[in-house]
């Protein structure tokens, strides 16, 4: 058997399927990553300035850094792979969609039950009191909080920093029910997301990763595809609805 076949199989025997995605799948979608060649920024690392030193030590650079990639964001549409994971919610297939992305797009492709676990780069909140919101178009400058004055940051998590607690509550919740995960574009380098596919391992669950190549997780999936979240996702949604 294929490796797609040995998916789809363990797709089909799945009770409560949920899938943990991030950055390579919305890659197809023109959305940068933040490793390799793509995750330059000018002359920075990206990962060097996703934290809060970071924003501490030069706020005005991070936020030019956030409001370029809302900028490109703003451009960018869900690829097939987004697509392929809407529909299989809408069909009651895929119970829950844990990403590490921040663009918004699963939502934008039609998913809803989705638990964003490091926040949503068009979200903002107060360095200073609880005021959040959501911005409309890319910022500009240093946003200024309406309620107290103090700088606005965006509402994601850094590098360094606790996932929010009670989406964290949600994901442990699903990953309790799960018999199945489909791990997607994420190269499983920043925990705790890194060790959700391992928790429904341990319990008896399936893992399926897609990757265009091998990661830590490698070792762990059931199987492992190799290739474009965007090609593969409907070629198995293809074989699911063969009989
Ligand atoms: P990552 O950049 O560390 O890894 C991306 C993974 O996707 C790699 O393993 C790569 O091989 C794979 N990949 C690339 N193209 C692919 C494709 N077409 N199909 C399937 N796989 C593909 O991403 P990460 O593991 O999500 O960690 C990055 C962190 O940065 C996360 O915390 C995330 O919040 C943040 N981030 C988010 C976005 C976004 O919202 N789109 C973009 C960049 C970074
Ligand atoms: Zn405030």
């Amino acid at each position: 058997m294929n490796r797609l076949s040995q998916s789809v199989e363990i797709l089909r025997k799945a009770n409560h399927l949920i899938t943990l995605t991030g950055a390579g799948i919305s890659k197809e979608s023109n959305v940068p990553t933040f490793r390799g060649k793509d995750g330059m920024w000018r002359q920075y690392n990206a990962m060097d300035l996703a934290t809060p030193q970071a924003f501490n030590k030069n706020p005005t650079l991070v936020w030019e850094w956030y409001s370029w990639r809302q900028n490109l964001i703003s451009k960018c549409q869900p690829n097939p792979a987004h697509l392929t994971l809407a529909k299989w919610e809408e069909q009651g297939f895929l119970k829950t969609l844990i990403t590490q992305n921040v663009d918004g797009l699963h939502r934008t492709a039609g998913s809803t039950k989705i638990l964003e676990v490091h926040g949503n780069i068009w979200m903002i909140k107060c360095t200073e009191c609880a005021y959040k919101s959501q911005l409309t178009s890319p910022a500009t400058g240093i946003p200024p909080c309406p309620e107290c004055g103090a700088q606005l940051r965006p509402d994601v998590v850094w590098f360094g920093e606790s996932l929010p607690q009670q989406v964290m509550g949600q994901v442990l919740k699903e990953i309790e029910l799960a018999d199945a995960i489909i791990v997607i574009g994420t190269s499983a380098l920043v925990q705790p997301s890194a060790s959700f596919p391992l928790l429904v391992k341990q319990k008896g669950g399936h893992v399926i990763e897609v990757n265009v190549e091998t990661t830590s997780l490698t070792p762990i999936a059931n199987v492992h595809l190799q290739g474009k979240a965007g090609v593969l996702l409907p070629q198995i949604d293809q074989l699911l609805r063969i009989k």
